[in-house]
């Protein structure tokens, strides 16, 4: 059993531990991670018996208590409590009449009081404006439901534990679009949503070609406005520039990767957009902490191997053991099945190798080792179809009949936000955000502070350079860059996300993507001073090249930033 951090502890002491008996005594984080390997391990008992499901609850335990793999936080939150929901991830219609729009309010509430999150697409919504019908009115259109929404999500904390997490989606033909677009600019509305565009392929030409652009009402399909693409674009990088919003969701990608286009298209994607979905699927995932992979200046590719597949047989058994919010929810997460394991730990990973992330060294192995695991979960979950059966639309998949699957997806790669602070690990597959540095509101009981990265400090130690200078520096920037003692090497493998360039960031995300499945959590860095040109230049590269979705964050720019560099000398 690995030592859990301060930082680790605290998360886990607010959010995470149950009380035990009497309510004022907590289980122990060992204890934690014993009931969900215990409650996950249960699935086991469908196929085989006690000695076979006692097997896989010890190699569920090592894995996570090890580090080397944590589950998304319900399934660490709320594995074991009755009726106990497990899964991050959900996409729910938002129907154009009144009960539809309540009915899926309702069903978000209920999801995000259980720890999940929500993403919608609202361009079935009629524009604001539009006549209702025989009872006489006006419809309010999508962007007045969204803050409807917001409003419900925040009455609605997780159980004191957080508040909900929302995607909004409007396509880009939808009439309210620059409404839409400009939600969040000047203000603080909307805490608990991002947004984005759904976007397609002929709006993205239609930009490049300087043509015109048709707004379509959605229930009569007629030409609601037309006007120049670039309009609609530039109002979306000022947005972006502004405050991040909107993202872009790439929705003619999406489609073409659907391998359930036979069952309908998708519209939305979860808060963080890693999983694209049809409308009420569910997702649960899990993250391989690639920093602990590393052993003697090499990837350890046969225990990353066996992490992966054990790691898919968990996420398997959780939509077995999974309680669902209603039947529509668990009848179309059964069908499909679909699963997200990803990685975290990354930017910790080419530390160990002494790879600067800024490199096509870098670019290059983070190729080789998702394309690893991408091979090893698709083989994982064939077997497990051998044993356990198809899942059940794969008859009407996209699949080489020749390659039953037990999951219609199996790889994401997640923010990682709480579950690499618990593996003590950088997230996802940034680069690290700061040598060291401070995150706000990731606990009711004040910031956590995160101490200079304690490989910095062995370099630095190790190579004989004045280190208390050199870490009061590095305490108060949270960077080393302009450190001149230091060797350029040193300052290159220890760069940090403002200091690489977005170019970078979005090969990263983009070489992820080619061997992720669903899709791939990632916001590229922007130094304060990029323009909407610049942020215009990814979104257009991101498209280009196949990404799912994109998002930016200017440094400094927006209301809601919850992590600085440095934490003072
Ligand atoms: P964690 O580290 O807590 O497991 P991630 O940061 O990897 O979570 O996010 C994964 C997914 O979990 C998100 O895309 C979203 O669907 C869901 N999620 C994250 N934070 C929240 C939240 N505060 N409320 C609801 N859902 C959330």
């Amino acid at each position: 059993m690995e030592n859990f951090t301060d930082n680790a502890l605290r998360i886990l002491q607010e959010r995470y531990l149950w009380r035990k008996g009497n309510g004022e005594e907590l289980e122990s984080p060992e204890e934690m991670l014993r009931r969900v390997a215990k409650y996950v391990a249960q699935a086991e008992l469908k196929w085989s018996g006690k000695a076979e499901a006692e097997k896989w609850e010890s190699f569920f335990f090592d894995m996570m208590s090890t580090l080397v793999f944590l589950p998304n936080s319900p399934t660490l939150m709320n594995a074991g409590l009755p009726k106990s929901q497990l899964s991050a991830c959900f996409v729910l219609p938002v129907k154009d009449n009144l009960s539809g729009i309540f009915d899926t309010l309702k069903l978000a509430a209920l999801v995000h009081q259980k720890g999940g999150g929500t993403g919608f697409n609202f361009s079935r919504l009629r524009p604001a404006g539009d006549p209702l019908g025989s009872q006489g009115g006006h419809a309010s259109g999508p962007v007045s439901f969204i803050k409807l929404y917001d409003f419900a999500t925040e009455q609605v904390k997780q159980g004191g534990k957080r508040r909900g997490a929302n995607m909004g989606i409007l396509n880009v033909d939808h009439p309210d679009i620059l409404e839409f677009i400009r939600l969040k600019v000047n203000g603080k509305a909307l805490q608990n949503f991002n947004l984005s565009v759904g976007i397609f392929d002929r709006f993205m030409e239609a930009v490049a070609e300087g043509r015109d652009w048709q707004l379509i009402h959605p229930n009569s399909r007629k030409v609601a406005q037309t006007l120049p693409a670039k309009e609609v674009w530039e109002a979306i990088l000022e947005g972006a520039w502004e405050n991040g919003n909107p993202g872009m969701v790439f929705l003619d990608t999406i489609h073409a990767a659907n391998p359930l286009s036979k069952i309908g298209r998708i519209w939305a994607t979860n808060p963080c957009g890693e999983v694209p979905m049809l409308d009420y699927e569910s997702c649960n995932l899990g993250s391989v902490n690639l920093s602990r992979f590393v052993s003697n200046g090499k990837v350890d590719y046969q225990k990353l191997k066996e992490t992966v597949r054990t790691g898919i047989r968990f996420l398997d058994n959780v939509i077995e053991v999974n309680h669902y919010p209603t039947i529509k929810i668990e009848k179309a997460t059964l069908s499909n099945r679909k699963i997200g394991l990803g990685v975290m730990g990354w930017a910790e990973m080419l530390l160990r190798l002494q790879i600067p992330y800024d490199t096509e060294e870098a670019v290059h192995l983070g190729d080789q080792v998702m394309s690893f695991i991408c091979r090893v979960s698709q083989e994982a979950s064939h077997e497990l179809a051998l044993e356990r059966g198809c899942f059940p639309n794969w008859e009407v998949s996209a699949f080489n009949p020749q390659k039953v699957m037990r999951n219609a997806t199996v790889n994401s790669i997640a923010p990682t936000g709480t579950i690499s602070i618990l593996a003590d690990t950088s997230s996802s597959i940034e680069p690290l955000f700061a040598l060291a540095f401070q995150r706000k509101k990731v606990l009711n009981s004040g910031s956590l502070t995160t101490e200079v990265h304690p490989l910095f400090k062995k370099a630095v130690e190790e190579g004989g350079f004045p280190v208390q200078e050199i870490l009061a520096e590095v305490r108060a920037s949270g960077r080393c860059g302009h450190i001149a003692d230091l060797p350029y090497q040193l300052r290159s493998v220890f760069k940090t996300a403002l200091e690489i360039q977005p170019e970078w960031h979005l090969k990263h995300q983009l070489i992820f993507q080619k061997h992720t499945d669903n899709a791939v959590s990632k916001t590229v860095n922007l130094p304060e001073t990029a323009s909407p040109k610049d942020i215009g230049r990814i979104y257009c590269e991101a498209w280009k090249n196949k990404a799912k979705g994109i998002t930016v964050f200017r440094n400094n720019s927006g209301n809601e930033q919850v992590i600085y560099q440095g934490i003072g000398k």
